[in-house]
């Protein structure tokens, strides 16, 4: 088994990002999001998404966004009935997990997407309008401000000591299954010394051997996530940020008791230690 699949991973299907300033045409995806859910057409249990009929709405806007091997998906703004009969709106956390896998993905990335538009109507340096760009995905004011999407770098680190991975639980969140040590880069700071802030924070420990894995893309939460492995240096006693973690411990790999999700990078990584595979991804300390 050489890839676990996690949510970005569609192929042999191609996500293609570059930007363009298309229109519509008869059989195009469309994305229509409401704060946090997404218009979403069941058929036979998997998820599809409302089509362009051929005519636009009165009143709504299309506003490229995508294309998954020669599939062009639009945001679509102000749906307004007759051509999304027969689809509801249902939270974009119903995307986790859900088939197929490529419709999940464009599901939620397109979301992220049409919340940043919303987030983004008005200048934050003078109050006016902003105004789309022709050229690239970026929002520009008469101010000269401009925009870009919000894409904020965050780790992943797992945190081994022979056999022993450093498994963690978050306080005040509805997650409970183990996850591993994480956190947002700082203005200022390199990822390497984002892993070595935050292990340090959150459970006391110095690290070595900083190694990386892979990264996925999380539109939940506008972030990338960067995972990596280390190693435990000097001391393995854990000294428990609690305003953060409720609890962090060592397990043993023959102990660990998670199971492949299919969807998240901290689950591959955890799999990845306890099938005893992290050697073999071969890549080098930095
Ligand atoms: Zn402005």
């Amino acid at each position: 088994m050489e890839l676990i699949a996690i949510i970005q991973d569609i192929e042999p299907l191609r996500f293609r990002n570059e930007y363009s300033q298309a229109s519509p045409v008869k059989g195009d995806v469309l994305l229509a999001y409401r704060g946090q859910e997404a218009l979403v057409c069941l058929k036979d249990g998997a998820i599809d998404f409302p089509r362009f009929s051929g005519e636009p709405q009165p009143g709504a806007a299309y506003t490229y966004l995508f294309e998954i091997s020669g599939v062009h998906y639009y945001l679509f703004e102000n749906p307004s009935g007759t051509d999304t009969d027969g689809c509801v709106f249902q939270n974009v956390r119903a995307f986790r997990g859900a088939e197929p896998r490529h419709q999940a993905f464009a599901g939620i990335t397109g979301w992220q997407l049409f919340s940043w538009y919303r987030n983004n109507r008005y200048c934050g340096a003078c109050g006016r309008n902003m105004n789309r760009d022709g050229k690239e995905r970026m929002l520009s004011c008469a101010c000269g401000h401009t925009v870009f999407p919000k894409i904020s770098p965050a780790v992943i680190v797992a945190v081994t000591d022979g056999d022993r991975l450093l498994m963690t639980r978050y306080a005040g969140r509805d997650y409970k299954r183990y996850a591993l040590v994480a956190g947002f880069t700082e203005i200022g700071e390199t990822i390497e010394q984002t892993v070595r802030r935050e292990v340090l924070e959150e459970v006391g420990l110095h690290v070595k051997n900083i190694r990386y894995y892979k990264s996925q893309p999380w539109s939940f939460s506008d972030t990338l996530l960067v995972g990596f492995f280390a190693e435990a240096d000097g001391s393995t006693d854990i000294v428990l940020d609690t305003t953060e973690l409720s609890e962090a411990v060592w397990v043993h790999r023959s102990e660990i008791d998670t199971v492949l999700d299919g969807i998240s990078l901290t689950n591959e990584m955890i799999m990845r230690f306890k099938e005893n595979r992290v050697s073999d991804f071969g890549s080098e300390p930095v």
